[in-house]
């Protein structure tokens, strides 16, 4: 069947990379996951034949190609029966690369970028620590700027290619006091003075390095900084929509992988004189999870789509992430138990791809968070927005606490939008805000005077508006707003918050 996706240069693409991992990685998985190492110089092939960088820039020695061709990198990478091996490029290229591509300063792009392009460089994405892990904004390693440089401590854990790796992207907080706006993303290389690594031992991933990482005072030039100080937790919000995403294609990938090795093994195993794929119950169970993988795969697919449109595709990158996950976990159980006992043997590729599979609904965000926030945007209208276009947390001197401090911010916003022609207030109950759009430019104040249009609202509910995370319209419908007087005006406050 043609598809809707996939051209004829993504299938070449395809079958090269087929080519080359049947050729330099699967004969050689085994050893990588003995030696709980993967060599470098896979990874350099793989850069010289240029499967890494993809939709890199060329400039940095990328293909600057559409998503699809990554889709089918994570496709393949993850059905080579080692989730250590897959695992390690899709951190370099998803994970942690395109931090510094799309907010990191020019030099730092051109230091960090061509290497791991090349596949001379691996990189880390440092986010988890001992006491925080899905509760990102909880994080304490801490990066206090003294003259031209940070310093760095504190400590991370469950780093993948954090033992072996050169760098990571550490999520630090610049400013401790100042909660999710004193997040910030930074590079420390792996080899600077202070900077110490554990290596982890774990259920599955054997062939991936995984580290607890220790900062001691670690000197770290201020040029390091990826963006603007206090950004990096809308930053990390916004890349981890693709990392999820990446975890569902890797998700369906490996159960599609799973399901051929196990029809294969039912064709040539025989019970009660017949091969085993005969059983009724096992055909059914088979055909089930041919349904559920595939109806996953199309979904995920159209999520692709969604992020190779460039569309911040919040809601449904959870939602991928969620089912392929779960549902790798159901199929490579289901699939273990066609094996009989073979399935619990090391010889056989199903028993690493069942406790492969586990990490799935853990790591890049857990099932239980991606049903909070699932939850949260089908159940109480909570939109997110992406970072670069969240200007209001590009000002780090906005500390966005009280009335008084806000009114420069929303003066901005309404300052630019079309004059409303009215006088509208948004009353928080003790204080307000009030808006004179009667002549030429809005005007904003916090003067406490009958409006024409009254805005009845919460003060959270209000910051939620102006940081994009709650629709105007949906807001109102949802009851969170309440309107009196001139409703016209109210049906300009889209203007205001868009
Ligand atoms: C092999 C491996 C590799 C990893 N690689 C990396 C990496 O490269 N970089 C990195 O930064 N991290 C990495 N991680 C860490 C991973 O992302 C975290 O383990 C994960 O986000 C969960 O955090 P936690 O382990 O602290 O669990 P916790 O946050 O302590 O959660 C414990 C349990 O409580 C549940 N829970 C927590 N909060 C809620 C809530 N609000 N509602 C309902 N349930 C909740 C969780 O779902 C979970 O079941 C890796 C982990 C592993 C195991």
């Amino acid at each position: 069947m043609n598809s809707y996706y996939f051209d004829e240069g993504h299938e070449l693409f395809r079958e090269s990379l087929k080519a080359f991992l049947q050729k330099e990685v699967i004969p050689n998985i085994d050893k990588w996951e003995e030696d709980q190492r993967i060599p470098r110089d896979v990874w350099e092939k793989m850069g010289d034949m240029g499967f890494l960088g993809l939709s890199y820039p060329e400039e940095f020695g990328g293909a600057h190609l559409d998503f699809f061709y990554d889709v089918i990198f994570c496709e393949e990478i993850a059905k080579v029966f080692s989730g250590g091996f897959a695992i390690t490029q899709a951190v370099v290229q998803y994970m942690s690369g395109p931090y510094i591509l799309k907010y990191g300063s020019q030099k730092l792009k051109e230091k960090y970028l061509p290497g791991i392009i090349s596949g001379k460089t691996i990189s880390c994405i440092g986010i988890s620590e001992p006491t925080a892990g899905s509760d990102v904004a909880n994080i304490k390693t801490t990066a206090m700027l003294s003259g031209d440089h940070y310093l760095v401590n504190g400590s991370k854990t469950f780093i993948t290619n954090a033992v072996y790796g050169d760098f990571v992207v550490c999520v630090v907080k610049t400013d401790p006091k100042a909660g999710p706006d004193g997040v910030s993303l930074l590079i420390v290389d792996l080899d600077n003075e202070g900077v110490s690594r554990t290596k982890l031992r774990k259920l599955g991933w054997h062939a991936s390095d995984t580290a607890e990482l220790a900062f001691d005072n670690v000197k770290v030039p201020k040029e390091n900084l990826i963006g603007k100080e206090g950004q990096g937790f809308y930053y990390l919000m916004g890349g981890l929509q693709v990392e999820r995403l990446v975890g569902a294609i890797m998700g369906y990938g490996a159960c599609e992988a799973a399901m051929e090795y196990t029809l294969q093994y039912m064709a040539d195993r025989s019970a009660f004189g017949r091969p085993i794929n005969k059983f009724q119950v096992l055909r059914h169970r088979m055909a089930q999870l041919a349904s559920e993988i595939e109806s996953c795969k199309q979904f995920v697919l159209h999520c692709s789509r969604l992020n190779n449109d460039d569309k911040y595709a919040v809601k449904e990158c959870s939602m991928a992430k969620l089912l392929a996950t779960e549902l790798s976990d159901k199929t490579m159980t289901q699939c273990l138990q066609s094996f009989g006992g073979y399935g619990y043997m090391e010889d056989f590729k199903i028993a690493r791809m069942f406790r492969d599979s586990r990490i799935g609904t853990i790591g890049g965000g857990t099932s239980e968070i991606m049903r909070e926030i699932i939850a949260k945007m089908v159940i109480d209208d909570i939109s997110y927005k992406q970072a670069e276009k969240n200007n209001l947390n590009n000002n780090k001197t906005n500390d966005m606490s009280n009335v008084d401090n806000i009114l420069q911010t929303i003066q901005e916003r309404a300052g630019k939008a079309d004059s409303l022609n009215n006088t509208l207030k948004f009353n928080f109950g003790d204080e307000q805000l009030y808006i004179d759009g009667t002549g030429d430019k809005n005007m904003v104040s916090v003067d406490d005077k009958a409006a024409d249009c009254q805005v009845d609202i919460g003060f959270d509910d209000f910051m939620s508006l102006i940081k994009g995370d709650l629709n105007p319209m949906a807001a109102v419908m949802g009851g969170k707003i309440k309107i009196k007087g001139d409703m016209g005006v109210a049906m300009k406050l889209q203007t205001l918050f868009s």
